[in-house]
């Protein structure tokens, strides 16, 4: 008889998390059935095993995946994928995040609202049509502001204004940026809008953590020690544990506590993003999924936990490392086509760094935020300390120095 817990792992493409998970599971001893968006996936690593799905039909797709699969848990890498879990685990009876809750954490009108009416810290922010124009909106607009799309995510296409003119450029550039053909094509009606907010002045963390039946555990505190205050928003480093006081610290935790359950989420990973001044801890949001991509290397262990937690395993007891660690994500510092990076090796064994992955490819076109929606790699450093981890990320960053060629005009 077998008697191997199965598990459903559903991802966007076959890319580096869902193999990291398809790892641990096998590490794990459990059986993994993978459901992927075949459409952007040119190979097929695990031959014919993987469902594939079309994430733009999510219900279709849900049927797909309770008819096809028997399973004891599901594991979503991504935001869109996590709707599709939620949608099939209802289906399938398995414990997992409403389907409700998962939307109200992609659509980030419907986060900000149940956030208000939870009674948490929420900026001024109103929806506008983009079929309106941005004249109105930019007069009655909270300068300073953000326009950001409501749903994408990796602070694609939130852009700062400090009057009315950068509120009509910004917004310009979101409505083009909202036609991209790959945005089209998941039909959101969500696109149709923009969200403007007043802008929270503070310093940025973020949460790590893992919801059993409501309740949170927290995994890590990240720091992000660069300001971020716009006109783009780009994450550089991410440092753990936190330098914050603890009375910071557990502001933070019992903030995402609220917010989480604002948005009715209660079983499965979470990150959360938030901003911290002396107003208190500002919500920014909360995805229903882990840590993107890989990022996910600064917490070692994050995989193993994820998937025996959606096996129904007791992790109340499983510890996570608690040393200093930290992630830079490579910025991409102008527009262009990537030549090649110079400094590796020195950027590599420079002290404390773990490994620099460079996640360009040569002939790559690069495109900067607000448009963009990628870094160019990724630096990992652990210390004993997280000041140690955030110097040896800058120290190994300046050794670096990336070849990008002009992009040749479109004729
Ligand atoms: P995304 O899901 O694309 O990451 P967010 O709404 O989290 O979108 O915004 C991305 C980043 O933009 C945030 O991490 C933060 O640095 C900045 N940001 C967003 N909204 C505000 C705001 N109201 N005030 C200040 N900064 C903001």
């Amino acid at each position: 008889m077998n008697d191997r817990k199965k598990l459903l792992l559903i991802g966007a493409t076959t890319g580096y998390q869902t193999r990291v998970f398809a790892e641990a599971a096998e590490r794990l001893g459990f059986e993994l059935l993978l459901a992927t968006d075949r459409c952007h996936v040119l190979d097929d690593p695990w031959g014919d095993q993987a469902i594939a799905l079309r994430f733009e039909e999510p219900e279709a797709a849900a049927e797909v995946l309770a008819a096809e699969a028997r399973v004891d848990g599901i594991v979503a890498v991504g935001d869109r994928p996590a709707y599709l879990a939620a949608l099939a685990a209802e289906r399938l009876g398995i414990p997992y995040n409403s389907a409700d809750s998962v939307l109200a954490c992609r659509n980030k009108f419907i986060a900000r609202e149940r956030f208000r009416a939870a009674g948490l810290l929420v900026p001024h922010f109103q929806r506008v049509a983009l079929a309106g124009g941005p004249k109105l909106a930019a007069e009655t607009a909270p300068y300073p502001c953000v326009l950001k799309p409501l749903g994408l995510s990796a602070s694609r296409g939130v852009i700062r204004a400090n009057d009315p003119r950068e509120f009509a450029a910004a917004f310009r550039r979101i409505e083009a940026l909202l036609r991209d053909p790959d945005i089209l094509r998941l039909h959101d009606s969500q696109d149709r809008f923009l969200q403007v907010e007043s802008f929270i002045e503070g310093r940025e963390f973020a949460l790590e953590g893992i919801l059993t039946r409501g309740k949170l555990r927290v995994l890590a505190i990240f720091d992000k020690p660069d300001p971020l205050d716009g006109p783009y928003f780009e994450e550089t480093i991410y440092v753990t544990p936190s330098r914050q006081p603890p009375e910071t610290q557990l502001e933070i935790v019992r903030t995402t506590e609220s917010a989480v359950k604002a948005l009715g989420l209660t079983h499965g990973p979470v990150h959360a993003e938030m901003r911290v001044n002396r107003g208190g801890v500002w919500m920014l949001e909360v995805a229903a999924r882990p840590i993107g991509g890989l990022c996910a290397r600064v917490l070692p262990g994050l995989e193993e936990l994820i998937l025996r937690h959606a096996a129904g395993e007791d992790i109340s007891s499983v510890e996570m490392a608690r040393d200093g660690a930290g992630v830079m994500m490579i910025p991409i510092p102008r527009e262009g086509i990537y030549v090649a990076t110079e400094g590796l090796e020195e950027a590599r064994t420079a002290p404390g760094i773990e490994d620099v992955i460079i996640t360009a490819k040569e002939g790559q076109k690069l495109i900067p935020l607000p448009e963009g929606a990628s870094y160019l790699g990724f630096i990992f450093a652990r210390e004993n300390s997280p000041a140690s981890v955030e110097r040896a990320l800058r120290a190994s960053h300046a050794k670096l120095r990336f070849e990008i060629a002009a992009a040749l005009p479109v004729l």
